[in-house]
């Protein structure tokens, strides 16, 4: 794997957002690999498809990607209109999701990873105001994912700040996520609640004990 995009794919583009999709396209269909069944080289859907951007021909698995210019995460991801995310969330062919995070002075990947489908609920999205009536689409909505609502086992890197995680590393986390595959509706947002508990306790509780290690040694 190789963080840093060839830029020579973007040398007949000259507005930013395009640039910017075909660098991090072009870099997940050469760096990128399914981590459910381990598959190199995803395949791209035609362009302008509404379900997702790649697939594996191996295992048939869909996955969107969303990038963002920036060296952190953040807490949310800006994405689309409300109404599509929120029915391609909730339809049968729903995709699991890629976020990549990239620094756009040294073109170069920060973050990457993958957040399986089915820790994506309505709750994570969250509507963004209305545009304004002067605006040129007035009345459309958006909406952001909030990350912070997918507990830290959904999360799983593929690169973090800058470091390639092991593929046996990420297969594994990958395949113990499996069992939430066939929870549905209230029980599935019963476990992720407890989910992000627990993350919630565990940070809390490393805040504590490296406050006394620092105080005590
Ligand atoms: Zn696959």
């Amino acid at each position: 794997m190789n963080l840093c995009f060839d830029i020579d794919i973007a040398k007949d583009y000259t507005n930013k957002s395009q640039i910017s999709r075909v660098l991090t396209e072009y870099w997940v269909k050469i760096n990128g690999y399914c981590p459910n069944c381990g598959e190199l080289h995803l395949k791209e859907f035609e362009n302008n498809r509404p379900v997702a951007d790649f697939y594996c021909k191996s295992c048939s698995e869909q996955y969107e990607l969303k990038s963002k210019n920036g060296i952190k995460l953040g807490n949310k991801i800006v994405d689309g209109a409300y109404t599509t995310m929120i029915n391609r969330i909730t339809s049968d062919e729903n995709p699991n999701f890629f976020f990549l995070t990239y620094d756009k002075m040294k073109w170069k990947v920060n973050n990457f990873l993958i957040v399986p489908k089915y820790y994506f609920t309505p709750e994570i999205i969250v509507k963004r105001n209305p545009l304004s009536k002067n605006a040129r689409r007035a009345g459309w909505i958006g909406c952001n994912i909030d990350i912070t609502r997918i507990p830290e086992n959904g999360r799983i890197f593929l690169v973090k700040d800058s470091k390639i995680i092991s593929k046996s590393n990420v297969q594994s986390k990958w395949k113990r996520t499996n069992f939430l595959k066939t929870k549905t509706g209230e029980s599935k947002g019963w476990i992720l609640d407890i989910m992000n508990c627990v993350d919630q306790y565990l940070r809390q509780n490393s805040a504590i004990s490296a406050r006394i290690n620092h105080e005590f040694h």
